[in-house]
């Protein structure tokens, strides 16, 4: 276990500096940032600071820069975030490690200041030690909660962790980041049973370890999506002109033999000849897929069946949409299965969210503040789901 901040005593922490790396990768637009959820995400460990009043200075990256890019200034997200903390937010636009160690010195104790992106160093990316030791050597403690970055191994991330140590001091866990943890491993290393897994999105390629991981651990894995599509080949159907991942039909053939009655597919589709903005779309049963059809959602039998199973459980854990839910009308399947989700946990089952396409399928639903927890992170919540070491986690001091 990796110690977090709760762990520090607030009075140590008073007038000391706190470096803090974030993940306020957010859209921005017109100069303003466009979506806060991340930026909301971190305010909980920001005011844990300031309240035992340490002095904050923030990392985040932003896009991916190659060097300095005026439009991918984190300036905007400071002033965003000084209305969220409904206090000062500096911005230190300097990337030269001895003017940037002169402005932190000049912070007052208790005030948070934010730092220019930090991919505008080719360092951060390139996990530069020296970089990493002109970050830790700003503070006297380090705290992660940048969970979204977690699978990097960057100079602002795993490697100011050890540079922070290498000093002498402490890196832990924000509280972000601790609860990213406590929903995506520990809640699902001993679920309340039934467990239910739903995998969905758009490859079997990228979530190969995912799957084998959770047919081991679930009661019931409902698989829809793109993904579906390689596992119908593997039963020998056909599947038109939709997206298939030809290499991985004989691994599809393999997971089906593994997961048994566990893994349960669709039983129809909704396809299309056109995928755009309302389109054609037809439902037909998984066996009737014509040669110039496009699977694009689960249909309405799948989704009752989905509802089904999903109502039954005590925890659900989902990533991935069950079609191409950013175009209508190919999105009903993906709306079902959130909104099913949604009424499970409110009657007490866990909820979890993976996955970035799937928060923001659960945005659109208008359900994520019913379910138990959305994820922060898409790349690493899968990693973490297929017991992949996170860099960013593994790095920081373990509890005593
Ligand atoms: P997440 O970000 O939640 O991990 P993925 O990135 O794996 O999800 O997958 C999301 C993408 O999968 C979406 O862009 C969606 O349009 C696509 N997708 C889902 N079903 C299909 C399908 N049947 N055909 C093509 N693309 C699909
Ligand atoms: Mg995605």
């Amino acid at each position: 276990m990796k110690k977090t901040i709760t762990e520090i005593d607030p009075a140590w922490l008073s007038g000391r500096t706190t470096v803090v790396r974030a993940d306020f990768n957010v859209p921005l637009e017109g100069g303003r940032v466009a979506e806060d959820h991340r930026l909301r995400a971190c305010v909980p460990t920001l005011q844990l600071l300031v309240d035992a009043g340490a002095k904050v200075v923030l990392l985040s990256h932003l896009g991916r820069p190659a060097g300095p890019d005026p439009e991918l200034s984190l300036a905007p997200v400071s002033e965003r975030l000084a209305e969220l903390l409904g206090r000062p937010v500096l911005f230190i636009g300097e990337m030269d490690a001895a003017k940037v160690a002169a402005a932190v010195a000049d912070v007052p104790p208790g005030s948070v200041a934010l730092l220019e992106n930090t991919r505008f160093l080719d360092g951060d990316a390139a996990n530069d030690p020296r970089l990493a030791a002109s970050w830790a050597a700003l503070g006297d403690l380090f705290v992660n909660d940048a969970f979204g970055v977690a699978h990097r191994a960057h100079a602002s991330t795993s490697g100011l962790a050890e540079a922070t140590i290498a000093r002498g001091g402490e890196a832990v866990a924000g509280l972000l980041m601790a609860k990213e943890l406590r929903f995506l491993e520990e809640a699902l290393r001993d679920p309340e049973r039934p467990f239910t897994g739903i995998l969905g999105g758009s490859k079997i390629s990228g979530k190969i370890e995912v799957i084998s991981a959770l047919l081991g651990r679930v009661d019931r894995l409902l698989i829809g999506g793109a993904m579906a599509n390689t596992f119908f080949r593997a039963l020998g159907l056909g599947t038109g002109s939709s997206l298939v991942e030809e290499d991985r039909i004989e691994l599809a053939t393999s997971l089906l033999e593994q997961g048994g009655q566990r893994l349960v597919l669709p039983v129809d589709c909704v396809v299309t000849h056109e995928l755009k903005e309302g389109g054609d779309a037809r439902t037909v049963l998984r066996s009737e897929v014509a040669p110039d059809d496009m699977i694009v959602d689960i249909g309405p039998a799948t989704r009752t069946l989905f509802a089904e199973v999903i109502s039954g459980s005590k925890s659900v854990l989902w990533n991935g949409p069950m079609g191409v839910f950013e175009i209508d009308p190919f999105g009903e399947g993906t709306m079902a299965v959130a909104h099913a989700v949604a009424t499970a946990c409110d009657r007490g089952a866990l909820g979890v969210i993976g996955g970035g396409d799937s928060g923001a399928a659960v945005d659109r639903a208008g359900v994520a503040d019913r379910v138990t927890h959305v994820s922060t992170g898409g790349g690493a919540s899968i990693k973490l789901l297929a017991g992949a070491q996170l860099p960013g986690l593994d790095s920081l001091t373990e509890q005593a």
